[in-house]
């Protein structure tokens, strides 16, 4: 096993004083950094402030024990912790269970047997950092999925599914929802005169402009389609929408890239459709998107470079639809 001792932490918690002083001289001599807590609320306090790689957690302790420690630490951070090793006078076979029940991935029984516990320390930590780098590993493979690889805004798939869990959000909250459709302004001449790598290069700085044009933490910017971006707006009104989307046209604007084959515009421009909508149970998330690309059609058809915006209208029940028999 290769771990780098050095860079590992490990906080030591312990009443005893003497044992607390042997078990920092000894982990300190294997290489590790050893942050001391002589109760179980400072215990709790130096995990957060430090993130050890391990707990060495002594099972009785006045006040706050090892047994508590671990539960609320299981608590505080939603069992995404470092592994726990308890060290217990303890041997009855309750403890051992009790100790294991709630999280604490191993123990070593005092006195400490040091050759034990320095095969357990490494042990845990290798596995920690090991465990770690997986689910980093499988965060970037899900990003890769939900990701616009040429732009590095949220994909189709991803737009898919976030209107559809904003879309259940706002039925159930009664809550207005908002989209927005942008397509590129003759964006066909731009690729013909300019070349398609100048296209895709003019679409990534498009991308990195519109997302930073939406202030809110649920607001999410996607790339639609081929040169047609999507911002979805939860919990927004119209009027809120459209100040978006204005924003939106105005900051393509502003970046000023040059469009010589534009019949419109020297630059290229940006045309927004905007359609708001308060959700109920006989509406498609695809009367909205429906709605925006009306929105968009009149944008384009108002002379491009500006942002159009429709309330979604509601079809009215049908006699027979409201009527029981
Ligand atoms: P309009 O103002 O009416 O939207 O005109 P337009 O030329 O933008 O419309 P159209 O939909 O006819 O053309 C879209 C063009 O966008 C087609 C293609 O050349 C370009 N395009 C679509 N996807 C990509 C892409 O991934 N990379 C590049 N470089 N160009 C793309
Ligand atoms: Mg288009
Ligand atoms: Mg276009």
């Amino acid at each position: 096993m290769s771990i780098q001792p050095e860079s590992a932490v490990i906080l030591v918690a312990d009443d005893d004083a003497f044992i607390r002083h042997m078990l920092t001289r000894y982990l300190e001599h294997e290489g590790y950094q050893v942050i001391e807590a002589a109760n179980g609320e400072a215990a709790l306090k130096l995990y957060f402030d430090h993130l050890p790689d391990l707990v060495l957690l002594d099972a009785l302790m006045p006040g706050v024990d090892g047994f508590e420690v671990c539960q609320r630490l299981q608590t505080m951070t939603q069992g995404n912790l470092a592994p726990i090793l308890m060290i217990t006078g303890l041997e009855d076979e309750k403890s051992v269970d009790q100790a294991f029940a709630i999280g604490v991935v191993d123990y070593v029984t005092k006195p400490i047997h040091w050759a034990v516990l320095r095969q357990r320390v490494r042990r845990l930590i290798h596995q920690h950092r090991l465990e770690r780098q997986l689910r980093e590993a499988n965060y970037q493979l899900q990003q890769l999925t939900v990701i616009d690889s040429l732009t590095q805004v949220a994909n189709r798939r991803r737009f898919d599914e976030y209107l559809l869990q904003e879309w259940d959000r706002a039925l159930r909250g009664h809550l207005p929802l908002s989209l927005i459709i942008g397509d590129l302004d003759h964006f066909k001449p731009y690729n013909d005169h300019y070349g398609h790598q100048a296209g895709d290069r003019c679409l990534q700085a498009v991308a990195q402009a519109l997302d930073h044009c939406s202030s809110r933490a649920s607001d999410l910017v996607a790339r639609y389609g081929g040169e047609e971006f999507a911002v979805i707006l939860p919990n927004t009104a119209m009027a809120g929408a459209m100040q978006v989307g204005d924003r939106l046209v105005k900051a393509i604007q502003a970046l000023a890239l040059p469009h010589a084959a534009s019949p419109t515009a020297p630059i290229v421009t940006l045309s927004c459709g905007g359609a708001t909508v308060m959700p109920r149970a006989d509406l498609l998330p695809a009367n909205l998107i429906l709605t925006a690309d009306q929105a968009l059609y009149q944008a384009k058809g108002r002379g491009r470079n500006q942002v159009r915006g429709t309330a979604v209208v509601l079809p009215t029940p049908e006699p027979w639809f409201s009527a029981k028999p």
